[in-house]
C-alpha cells in the first residue's frame, strides 16, 4: 500500500484527502496516517493539511522497491523489483533469479556492490550511497548469436533516459562510447555488462546490467582521469530513483522495436546519433595489437563501421575489442 499511496499523492494535482486514501485501499484513517507517519520518518516530505489532505514535497534520494515502484511507468520492465541495500553483484542477483523462473523484466537494484563487475573479468567499482547498480533479466526468444546487441539497445536506453533526466539538474553531453559505455564530457559515466544463459540453439535468459555514477565526487586513482559522476558535472545532487524509472521506460520501448526485426535496425539512426565516436579518428584495440580507423557508425548487427588508413572498411565486432580516442580516452 505504501507505494500505491507514494504515487497517488505524486500522480495528484494538489491535495488527496485522508477521506479518498481511505476508500481507494478500503483501510481506516489511522492506517493512512500510519503510513504517512512512515514515510516522513523515510525523510519524505508530506504535508497534512487539516480539512484538505495530503501532499507530497520532496522525497529523498532512495531506491527502496516501493519508491521505485511509485515512480516506475512500464508494462514489464522493472515491475517487479528486487532492492539490496548491499550485494555481491546485481549480475549474480539477477542470473540467480532467472535461473529459478523469475519474470521477464525483473529488476535488482542495490545500493552498494562487493563484487562489481565489468566486461573481460574488469571490476567495477561500487562504493554505497551514491550511485546506481542494477540489472534488469530479459527472455529474448532470439537466437544466441543476437543477444549481444541487447548491450546496445540498454546503451541507447540508457543515454536517452540520462537526456530526459537532463534538464531537471541541469547537466548535458551524454553520449555512448561503442559499444557498452556512457560518457558525459569525455569521461566514464556508466558501464553496462550482458550475460547471457543458453542452450546450445535457446536462450534461457539474458541479464544486463548497468553500474551509474551518480552522485560520487571521489574515484579512485587508476580511474580519477577517465570517470566522472552526474553530481561532478552538474554541482547538484541527483535523485537515483527517477533516473531508473526513466530507463526502465526507454528500456520498455527500445526492446520491442529490437524484437520487431531482432536486430538494431529501428535503433540504428538514434543510436549512432548518440555516438561520441562518429565521425572521429579512433584507436581499435583488438587482441592482435592496436591500429587506428576513422569510426562512421554501426550497422544492423551493432557493429561499429570504421575506415582503416588503408581506405579500406570494416565491422569491429564489440567482442574483442575497446575503443580510445586517438588522444585519451575517447
Ligand atoms: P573501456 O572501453 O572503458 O576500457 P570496457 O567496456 O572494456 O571499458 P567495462 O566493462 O565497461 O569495460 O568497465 C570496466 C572498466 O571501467 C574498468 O576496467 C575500469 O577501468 C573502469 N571503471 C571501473 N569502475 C568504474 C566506475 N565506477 N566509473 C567509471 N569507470 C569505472
Amino acid at each position: 500500500m505504501k507505494a500505491e499511496i507514494l504515487k497517488l499523492l505524486r500522480e495528484a494535482d494538489g491535495y488527496v484527502s485522508g477521506q479518498q486514501l481511505c476508500e481507494k485501499f478500503g483501510v481506516s484513517r489511522t492506517a493512512v496516517w500510519k503510513v504517512i507517519r512512515q514515510l516522513q520518518e523515510e525523510g519524505y516530505q508530506v504535508e497534512a493539511v487539516r480539512n484538505k489532505g495530503y501532499r507530497i514535497i520532496d522525497s529523498p534520494d532512495v531506491m527502496t522497491r516501493e519508491e521505485l515502484e511509485s515512480l516506475m511507468q512500464t508494462r514489464w520492465a522493472g515491475q517487479k523489483i528486487v532492492y539490496y541495500d548491499e550485494t555481491d553483484s546485481t549480475n549474480l542477483r539477477i542470473k540467480q533469479l532467472g535461473d529459478e523462473g523469475a519474470a521477464h523484466g525483473t529488476l535488482a537494484v542495490a545500493d552498494r556492490q562487493t563484487a562489481g563487475r565489468g566486461r573481460r573479468g574488469r571490476s567495477w567499482e561500487s562504493p554505497a550511497g551514491s550511485s546506481i547498480y542494477m540489472s534488469i533479466l530479459l527472455r529474448p526468444q532470439i537466437p544466441p548469436d543476437k543477444a549481444p546487441m541487447l548491450t546496445l539497445v540498454m546503451a541507447c536506453s540508457v543515454a536517452e533516459g540520462l537526456q530526459d533526466c537532463a534538464e531537471t539538474y541541469g547537466y548535458s553531453g551524454i553520449k555512448i562510447k561503442w559499444p557498452n559505455d556512457i560518457i558525459i564530457n569525455g569521461k566514464k559515466l556508466v558501464g553496462i555488462l550482458t550475460e547471457m544463459s543458453t542452450q546450445i540453439d535457446y536462450i534461457n535468459h539474458v541479464t544486463v546490467g548497468v553500474g551509474i555514477n551518480v552522485n560520487r565526487t571521489e574515484f579512485p586513482e587508476e580511474i580519477r582521469e577517465t570517470a566522472t559522476s552526474l553530481r561532478l558535472e552538474c554541482g547538484r545532487v541527483v535523485k537515483r530513483a527517477p533516473i531508473i524509472a526513466a530507463i526502465m521506460k526507454r528500456l520498455e520501448a527500445n526492446y520491442e522495436t529490437f524484437l520487431e526485426t531482432q536486430d538494431l535496425s529501428g535503433l540504428m539512426e538514434r543510436y549512432s546519433e548518440l555516438l561520441v565516436n562518429r565521425d572521429r579518428d579512433v584507436l581499435i584495440l583488438s587482441p592482435e595489437g592496436s591500429y587506428p580507423a576513422h569510426a562512421l557508425g554501426i550497422n544492423e548487427q551493432g557493429e561499429l563501421l570504421v575506415r582503416r588508413e588503408d581506405g579500406s572498411e570494416e565491422a569491429v565486432y564489440a567482442g574483442e575489442v575497446s575503443v580510445r580516442g586517438v588522444y585519451g580516452y575517447v
